[in-house]
Protein backbone atom coordinates (compact mmCIF):
# COMPACT_ATOMS: atom_id res chain seq x y z
CA UNK A 1 0.00 0.00 0.00
CA UNK A 2 1.29 3.26 -0.75
CA UNK A 3 0.91 6.52 1.82
CA UNK A 4 0.59 9.91 0.06
CA UNK A 5 2.53 12.33 1.95
CA UNK A 6 1.35 15.43 0.16
CA UNK A 7 -1.99 16.37 -1.61
CA UNK A 8 -4.81 19.38 -1.84
CA UNK A 9 -7.74 16.74 -1.02
CA UNK A 10 -8.88 20.14 0.51
CA UNK A 11 -9.12 21.96 -2.79
CA UNK A 12 -12.50 22.79 -3.58
CA UNK A 13 -11.84 21.35 -7.19
CA UNK A 14 -12.53 18.07 -5.15
CA UNK A 15 -15.75 19.20 -4.17
CA UNK A 16 -18.31 17.13 -6.34
CA UNK A 17 -16.47 13.61 -6.13
CA UNK A 18 -13.54 13.94 -2.57
CA UNK A 19 -15.80 11.40 -0.72
CA UNK A 20 -15.82 8.87 -3.60
CA UNK A 21 -12.36 8.78 -3.68
CA UNK A 22 -11.42 8.89 -0.43
CA UNK A 23 -13.97 5.50 -0.03
CA UNK A 24 -11.91 3.77 -3.19
CA UNK A 25 -8.53 4.40 -1.40
CA UNK A 26 -8.00 0.84 -0.52
CA UNK A 27 -8.98 -0.45 -3.79
CA UNK A 28 -6.77 2.11 -5.20
CA UNK A 29 -3.55 0.95 -3.27
CA UNK A 30 -3.84 3.82 -1.19
CA UNK A 31 -3.72 3.51 2.88
CA UNK A 32 -3.61 6.81 3.25
CA UNK A 33 -2.94 10.41 2.41
CA UNK A 34 -1.94 14.19 3.92
CA UNK A 35 -4.07 16.61 2.92
CA UNK A 36 -1.95 19.93 3.12
CA UNK A 37 -2.92 23.66 4.20
CA UNK A 38 -0.99 26.67 3.05
CA UNK A 39 -2.58 29.26 5.26
CA UNK A 40 -5.54 30.04 7.77
CA UNK A 41 -8.67 29.13 5.59
CA UNK A 42 -6.63 25.85 4.17
CA UNK A 43 -5.32 24.63 6.98
CA UNK A 44 -8.98 24.87 8.66
CA UNK A 45 -10.24 22.59 5.65
CA UNK A 46 -7.14 20.47 5.93
CA UNK A 47 -8.11 19.28 9.64
CA UNK A 48 -11.62 19.04 9.27
CA UNK A 49 -11.26 16.62 6.24
CA UNK A 50 -8.54 14.65 8.59
CA UNK A 51 -10.86 14.72 11.67
CA UNK A 52 -14.12 13.21 9.45
CA UNK A 53 -11.74 10.26 7.68
CA UNK A 54 -9.92 7.89 9.41
CA UNK A 55 -7.07 7.34 6.69
CA UNK A 56 -6.32 11.02 6.06
CA UNK A 57 -4.17 13.07 7.98
CA UNK A 58 -3.48 16.77 7.91
CA UNK A 59 -0.29 19.09 7.70
CA UNK A 60 -0.56 22.68 8.19
CA UNK A 61 1.62 25.84 8.42
CA UNK A 62 2.22 29.16 6.18
CA UNK A 63 3.28 28.53 2.41
CA UNK A 64 5.63 30.96 1.94
CA UNK A 65 3.84 33.01 -0.93
CA UNK A 66 1.17 34.16 2.40
CA UNK A 67 3.69 35.12 4.30
CA UNK A 68 2.46 38.15 4.78
CA UNK A 69 -0.79 36.45 6.36
CA UNK A 70 0.98 35.13 9.16
CA UNK A 71 0.03 36.83 12.24
CA UNK A 72 -0.29 36.21 15.98
CA UNK A 73 -4.19 35.08 15.42
CA UNK A 74 -2.84 32.65 12.59
CA UNK A 75 0.31 31.27 14.81
CA UNK A 76 -2.23 31.01 18.14
CA UNK A 77 -4.45 28.86 15.53
CA UNK A 78 -1.39 26.36 14.59
CA UNK A 79 -0.49 26.30 17.98
CA UNK A 80 -3.69 25.04 19.46
CA UNK A 81 -3.82 22.49 16.40
CA UNK A 82 -0.28 20.88 17.18
CA UNK A 83 -0.70 18.30 19.71
CA UNK A 84 -3.90 16.61 17.82
CA UNK A 85 -2.77 13.07 16.62
CA UNK A 86 -3.88 13.65 13.11
CA UNK A 87 -1.67 16.40 12.52
CA UNK A 88 1.78 14.49 10.88
CA UNK A 89 3.99 17.50 10.08
CA UNK A 90 4.34 21.17 9.59
CA UNK A 91 3.80 22.62 6.50
CA UNK A 92 3.69 23.12 3.62
CA UNK A 93 6.57 25.90 4.80
CA UNK A 94 9.79 27.03 3.14
CA UNK A 95 10.86 29.32 0.79
CA UNK A 96 9.65 30.39 -2.91
CA UNK A 97 11.85 33.11 -4.79
CA UNK A 98 9.78 32.21 -8.11
CA UNK A 99 7.32 34.94 -7.96
CA UNK A 100 7.92 38.44 -8.81
CA UNK A 101 8.06 40.98 -5.79
CA UNK A 102 8.68 37.95 -3.08
CA UNK A 103 9.60 39.24 -0.08
CA UNK A 104 12.50 37.08 1.20
CA UNK A 105 13.08 38.67 4.35
CA UNK A 106 9.73 37.87 5.17
CA UNK A 107 9.53 34.53 4.06
CA UNK A 108 12.58 33.36 5.91
CA UNK A 109 11.46 34.82 8.82
CA UNK A 110 8.25 32.90 8.98
CA UNK A 111 10.14 29.93 7.90
CA UNK A 112 12.58 29.66 10.75
CA UNK A 113 8.93 30.64 13.63
CA UNK A 114 7.27 27.81 12.10
CA UNK A 115 10.42 25.32 12.02
CA UNK A 116 10.39 26.23 15.69
CA UNK A 117 6.71 25.86 16.79
CA UNK A 118 7.22 22.25 15.20
CA UNK A 119 10.17 21.47 17.31
CA UNK A 120 7.61 22.02 20.13
CA UNK A 121 5.60 19.86 19.23
CA UNK A 122 8.46 17.27 18.36
CA UNK A 123 6.76 17.18 14.49
CA UNK A 124 9.11 16.77 11.08
CA UNK A 125 8.31 19.57 8.34
CA UNK A 126 7.03 19.57 4.65
CA UNK A 127 8.90 21.78 2.92
CA UNK A 128 8.09 23.74 -0.62
CA UNK A 129 11.46 25.19 -1.93
CA UNK A 130 11.56 26.91 -5.11
CA UNK A 131 14.09 28.78 -7.07
CA UNK A 132 15.47 29.03 -3.39
CA UNK A 133 17.92 26.06 -2.50
CA UNK A 134 20.57 27.68 -1.42
CA UNK A 135 18.44 29.63 0.85
CA UNK A 136 15.98 26.99 2.46
CA UNK A 137 19.47 24.91 3.18
CA UNK A 138 20.91 27.68 5.02
CA UNK A 139 17.52 28.45 7.07
CA UNK A 140 17.44 24.59 8.05
CA UNK A 141 21.03 24.92 9.11
CA UNK A 142 20.61 27.70 10.78
CA UNK A 143 17.62 26.05 13.01
CA UNK A 144 19.53 22.66 12.83
CA UNK A 145 18.59 22.01 16.51
CA UNK A 146 14.73 22.10 15.78
CA UNK A 147 14.61 19.55 12.97
CA UNK A 148 13.16 16.32 13.51
CA UNK A 149 13.16 15.13 9.72
CA UNK A 150 9.91 15.50 7.27
CA UNK A 151 9.95 15.76 3.69
CA UNK A 152 11.50 18.30 0.75
CA UNK A 153 8.17 17.40 -1.37
CA UNK A 154 7.97 17.65 -4.81
CA UNK A 155 12.15 17.80 -4.72
CA UNK A 156 13.46 18.72 -8.33
CA UNK A 157 16.81 19.32 -7.24
CA UNK A 158 20.42 17.48 -8.15
CA UNK A 159 21.87 14.79 -6.67
CA UNK A 160 24.13 17.11 -4.72
CA UNK A 161 21.35 19.27 -3.75
CA UNK A 162 19.58 16.07 -2.87
CA UNK A 163 22.37 14.72 -0.84
CA UNK A 164 22.44 18.32 1.50
CA UNK A 165 18.94 17.76 2.52
CA UNK A 166 19.64 14.13 3.29
CA UNK A 167 22.16 15.00 5.70
CA UNK A 168 20.09 17.26 7.60
CA UNK A 169 17.82 14.06 8.20
CA UNK A 170 15.63 15.52 5.54
CA UNK A 171 13.32 13.05 2.88
CA UNK A 172 12.34 13.53 -0.79
CA UNK A 173 9.26 13.32 -1.89
CA UNK A 174 8.39 12.57 -5.78
CA UNK A 175 5.67 12.61 -7.44
CA UNK A 176 4.18 12.66 -11.46
CA UNK A 177 7.54 15.07 -12.46
CA UNK A 178 9.71 11.94 -12.21
CA UNK A 179 7.61 10.70 -15.37
CA UNK A 180 7.81 13.52 -17.68
CA UNK A 181 9.96 13.15 -20.80
CA UNK A 182 12.05 16.29 -19.75
CA UNK A 183 12.67 15.54 -16.06
CA UNK A 184 15.89 14.02 -16.39
CA UNK A 185 17.47 15.59 -13.24
CA UNK A 186 15.33 14.07 -11.21
CA UNK A 187 15.95 10.48 -12.48
CA UNK A 188 19.92 11.18 -12.07
CA UNK A 189 18.84 12.48 -8.68
CA UNK A 190 17.01 9.40 -7.94
CA UNK A 191 19.19 7.09 -9.37
CA UNK A 192 22.05 8.50 -6.80
CA UNK A 193 20.02 8.33 -3.74
CA UNK A 194 18.77 5.32 -1.63
CA UNK A 195 15.91 4.17 -1.60
CA UNK A 196 15.32 4.47 2.31
CA UNK A 197 15.08 8.45 1.26
CA UNK A 198 12.31 8.01 -1.06
CA UNK A 199 8.74 9.14 -0.29
CA UNK A 200 5.83 9.29 -2.55
CA UNK A 201 3.22 11.59 -2.99
CA UNK A 202 1.06 13.51 -5.69
CA UNK A 203 0.63 17.01 -4.99
CA UNK A 204 -2.92 16.23 -6.25
CA UNK A 205 -4.68 18.34 -8.17
CA UNK A 206 -1.19 19.60 -9.30
CA UNK A 207 1.42 17.35 -11.42
CA UNK A 208 -0.38 14.26 -12.97
CA UNK A 209 2.09 11.81 -13.78
CA UNK A 210 1.98 10.25 -17.39
CA UNK A 211 -0.25 9.19 -19.19
CA UNK A 212 -2.63 11.84 -17.10
CA UNK A 213 -0.50 14.72 -17.51
CA UNK A 214 -2.39 18.01 -17.82
CA UNK A 215 -5.48 15.91 -16.13
CA UNK A 216 -6.24 16.85 -12.28
CA UNK A 217 -4.30 14.93 -10.17
CA UNK A 218 -5.48 12.44 -7.24
CA UNK A 219 -3.72 9.98 -5.57
CA UNK A 220 -4.61 7.02 -7.09
CA UNK A 221 -1.97 8.18 -9.82
CA UNK A 222 0.83 7.69 -7.24
CA UNK A 223 1.06 3.76 -8.19
CA UNK A 224 2.18 5.15 -11.36
CA UNK A 225 5.40 7.00 -10.35
CA UNK A 226 6.13 4.31 -7.91
CA UNK A 227 6.25 1.84 -11.10
CA UNK A 228 8.10 4.49 -12.54
CA UNK A 229 10.43 4.79 -9.52
CA UNK A 230 10.65 0.45 -9.39
CA UNK A 231 11.67 0.80 -13.15
CA UNK A 232 14.64 4.18 -12.73
CA UNK A 233 16.00 1.70 -9.64
CA UNK A 234 15.49 -1.68 -11.25
CA UNK A 235 13.94 -2.78 -8.23
CA UNK A 236 10.89 -5.13 -7.22
CA UNK A 237 7.81 -2.88 -6.99
CA UNK A 238 7.15 -4.45 -4.18
CA UNK A 239 10.16 -4.36 -2.52
CA UNK A 240 9.87 -0.74 -2.83
CA UNK A 241 6.63 -0.60 -2.31
CA UNK A 242 6.68 -1.89 1.72
CA UNK A 243 10.47 0.69 1.72
CA UNK A 244 8.60 3.35 0.90
CA UNK A 245 5.87 3.32 3.45
CA UNK A 246 8.21 1.74 5.89
CA UNK A 247 10.18 5.65 5.20
CA UNK A 248 7.21 7.24 5.54
CA UNK A 249 5.93 5.79 9.08
CA UNK A 250 9.34 6.39 10.65
CA UNK A 251 9.32 9.67 9.06
CA UNK A 252 5.30 10.51 10.46
CA UNK A 253 5.76 9.41 13.69
CA UNK A 254 1.85 9.98 14.06
CA UNK A 255 0.44 8.06 11.40
CA UNK A 256 -0.65 4.96 12.42
CA UNK A 257 -2.54 3.78 8.77
ZN1 LIG B 1 1.52 21.37 -2.12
Amino acid sequence: MIIDTHCHLNDEIFDNDREIIIKRFEEDNIQSAFVVGTNLETCKSAMELATKYQNLYAIVGMYPEYANEYDDEFEKYLESILSNPKVVAVGEIGLDFHTEGFNQQQQEEIFARQIKLAHKFGLPLSIHTREAFDRTLAVLKENKQYLHGGSIHCFSGSPEIAKEFIKLGFKLGFGGVCTFKNAKKTVDTLKAIDVKDILLETDAPYLAPVPHRGERNEPKYTNLVLDKIAEIKEIDKTVLEQSILNNTKTTFERCKM
